[in-house]
């Protein structure tokens, strides 16, 4: 999609390419998101595990909270979501490294608050071909709920509960209060095209995940899920969000906060994210 970029750049100049200009609608539009390459963005980027190969993909992945946002609490293990997101995705990073068929990177390594933004803006930075943003869920009211969630990006959240999941993810920004910036000049359409392929490689993969995972580990019924997550915007770049388990749920808090839990879950998205470039790879010599 780079030509796209490419365009829209040529076309609106790149002191034009917006921030995030909210598609018309309100509630669980989807938010066209470009950040300008601007101060912003100048932070210095995160360290990238080499690969084998020639022009090997770049995996960002994305640890959910961290330091003055702990996300969900558990009533079940001492740790906050932040700390059982980060030890999930430095189990992924390394299983991902140790096979070296893609390189990664982390949006954090360790306990540091990073607000929505700077998240995909490093994946964009980076030019990554893959955003993996992880959680853990919270259903304080059902402690019967369990299993994994895959969500990617949709124009209009599926349900209610997931809008109000996309509101508890989402509200980090408020305590930073940043806010996204606005550029109503926007072509929403042009841009709305990158936004829907991203979207459709994004449900791919999501697809591989299940495949890859659900034989290992324990994924919700519905595990396929769409929500208008801020780590999600990214235009360019296929996004999905990982829950990876319920934290009101007894079962599921021991096992993504043990080792072999961790272990398990790493494996899974290894083989996922192999399988998704492997296929790309195809896909683009058939094309
Ligand atoms: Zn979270």
């Amino acid at each position: 999609m780079d030509w796209l970029l490419t365009f829209l750049i040529a076309l609106f100049g790149p002191g034009l390419l917006p921030g995030a200009a909210p598609a018309p609608g309100g509630d669980g539009g989807v938010t066209i998101a470009l950040d300008p390459l601007g101060a912003d963005e100048e932070g210095p980027l995160p360290r990238v595990t080499p690969a084998r190969g020639p022009n090997p993909p770049l995996v960002v992945i994305d640890p959910g909270h961290g330091g003055r946002d702990p996300g969900a609490a558990s009533p079940h293990v001492a740790s906050p979501e932040k700390d059982i997101t980060l030890a999930l995705g430095l189990a992924m990073r390394d299983a991902l490294a140790a096979t070296g068929r893609v390189r990664v990177a982390m949006t954090r390594e360790n306990d540091r608050y990073l607000i929505l933004e700077d998240r995909y803006g490093i994946a964009r930075r980076l030019e990554a071909d893959l955003f993996i943003s992880i959680h853990a869920d919270a259903a304080p009211a059902n402690d019967a709920a369990h299993g994994a969630t895959v969500y990617t990006l949709s124009e209009v959240a599926s349900d209610r509960e997931a809008a109000l999941l996309a509101g508890r993810e989402n509200s980090a920004d408020r305590i930073a209060g940043a806010r996204l910036s606005r550029d109503p000049g926007v072509n929403v359409i042009l841009i709305d095209l990158a936004q829907r392929e991203s979207m459709n490689i994004s449900a791919d993969f999501a697809r591989l995940l299940y495949r890859e995972g659900a034989p290992v580990f324990p994924f919700r019924p519905d595990w396929h899920r769409f929500a208008a997550f801020v780590v999600l915007k990214a235009p360019d770049i296929p996004s999905i969000l990982f829950e990876s388990g319920y934290l009101t749920n007894a079962t599921d808090a021991a096992y993504i906060s043990s080792a072999q839990g961790r272990q398990q879950i790493a494996e899974g998205m290894r083989r996922a994210i192999e399988a998704h470039f492997a296929r790309r790879l195809v896909l683009g010599r058939a094309g």
